[in-house]
C-alpha cells in the first residue's frame, strides 16, 4: 500500500518508533531511522522487509539537526510522505522538586520537535498534496498523572499542535493525527517499573502489575505492533478524511 513512499519517524531505534517504522515499512515504504544507542540492529529489522532503509542521528533537541534530518530524507529519497513525531523521554518528580534541565529537555524533545519537523516537512508534502502526519502523543496528552507535570504539559501541547495542523491544511491532501498510547512495555516504561520495585521493595512483576493496574482496565501493555497498525490505517485510503484526532489505544484508561 505505501509503495514509492517515503516515512521518518523520529525516536526509532527503539520501542514504539521502531514499531510503527517495521508497521509502514511492511507495507513498503521505505524508512529514514532516527534515535540513540544501536542502530545496525533497528537498521537490519526494517530492511529485512524489503525495503530501502537510512538513518540519521538527529538530536531532537536540536532545530539545526532536525532541519539537516528533513533535508536528509529527502535528499536520500526524493521526498518526505510520511512523518512519525514520535521521540520523548520522561522524568518523574514533583513541580516544586522537578529540575529545570529536565523540564526544559522534555519540552524541547517531546513537544518543539514535533513542530520543527512538521513544519520543515509540511511544504513538500502540500506541494505533493498528500502526506501523513502522525504524533506520538500519549494519552498524558488527555489526562494528567501525578509527578509528570512536563511530559504532560509537552503531550497535551502535542494533541494541540495536532488539531492545528490537522485544521490548516484540511482541504489538502495532508492530515495529522495523535495516536495516544496507554502503558506500553518499552525502555522508557521499563525504567518506571524498575523505580517501583525499588521504592516499594517488590518484585519487578508485583510492580507491573501494580502500573497497570493503577491506570489500565485491561490489565495489558499496548504493544509497538498494535500501535504500527493504527498508523498504518492514519496512511490508508480509509484514513483521508481523518483529521486532528487524538486516537487513545490504552487499554480502557480515559473510559473510566
Ligand atoms: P523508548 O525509550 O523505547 O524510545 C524512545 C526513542 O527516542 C529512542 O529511539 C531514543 O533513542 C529516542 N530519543 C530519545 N531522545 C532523543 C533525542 N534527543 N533525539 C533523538 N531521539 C531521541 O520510548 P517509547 O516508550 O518507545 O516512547 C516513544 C514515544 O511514545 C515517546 O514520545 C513517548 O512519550 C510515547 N509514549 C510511550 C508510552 C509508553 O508506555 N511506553 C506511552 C505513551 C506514549
Amino acid at each position: 500500500m505505501l509503495k514509492g513512499k517515503t516515512a521518518l519517524i523520529t525516536g526509532s531505534t527503539s520501542g514504539i518508533g521502531l514499531g510503527i517504522a517495521k508497521a509502514l515499512a511492511a507495507q513498503g515504504a521505505n524508512i529514514v531511522l532516527n534515535g540513540f544507542g544501536d542502530v545496525e540492529g533497528p537498521k537490519a529489522e526494517v530492511a529485512g522487509l524489503g525495503v530501502q532503509v537510512s538513518y540519521h542521528g538527529a538530536d531532537m533537541s536540536k532545530p539545526a539537526e532536525i532541519e539537516n534530518m528533513i533535508h536528509h530524507a529527502t535528499k536520500t529519497f526524493g521526498a518526505l510522505d510520511i512523518l512519525v513525531n514520535n521521540a520523548g523521554i520522561q522524568h518523574v518528580a514533583r513541580v516544586e522538586n522537578f529540575p529545570v534541565e529536565r523540564w526544559d529537555a522534555i519540552m524541547a524533545i517531546n513537544l518543539s520537535s514535533a513542530f520543527h519537523a512538521t513544519r520543515l516537512a509540511l511544504p513538500g508534502m502540500l506541494a505533493r498534496n498528500w502526506g501523513r502526519i502522525i504524533n506520538v502523543a500519549s494519552i498524558h496528552g488527555l489526562v494528567a498523572s501525578a509527578e509528570k507535570s512536563a511530559y504532560v504539559a509537552a503531550k497535551h501541547g502535542v494533541v494541540g499542535l495536532t488539531k492545528v495542523t490537522a485544521l490548516e491544511n484540511a482541504t489538502t491532501g495532508v492530515t495529522c493525527n495523535a495516536i495516544c498510547p496507554g502503558w506500553v512495555l518499552t525502555p522508557l516504561v521499563q525504567k518506571q517499573v524498575d523505580a517501583k520495585a525499588t521504592a516499594l521493595k517488590i518484585s519487578n512483576d508485583d510492580a507491573t502489575k501494580l502500573l497497570l493496574g493503577e491506570k489500565e482496565p485491561s490489565l495489558q501493555f499496548t504493544t509497538p505492533e498494535e500501535l504500527g497498525a493504527l498508523a498504518v490505517f492514519f496512511c490508508s485510503p480509509a484514513g483521508n478524511n481523518v483529521r486532528g484526532v487524538a486516537w487513545n489505544m490504552d487499554g480502557g484508561w480515559t473510559a473510566q
